[in-house]
């Protein structure tokens, strides 16, 4: 189960920086280089691991 949610993702000259809400209500920043782009972003941010609440 996906409890993070993506608020907002913008691209940057090194990658793409999502920011993603978690169900504890923690913000998060996760800059996903485009090296495997259409990989991490294509599996909805399921990998995206919360460091308060481990999800
Ligand atoms: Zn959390």
């Amino acid at each position: 189960m996906n409890t993070n949610t993506i608020v907002s993702q913008h691209t940057t000259s090194e990658g793409i920086v999502v920011w993603s809400r978690c169900a504890c209500g923690r913000l998060q920043m996760v800059l996903v280089p485009y090296g495997i782009h259409g990989k991490g972003l294509a599996a909805g941010g399921h990998d995206i691991q919360c460091p308060q609440c481990g999800r």
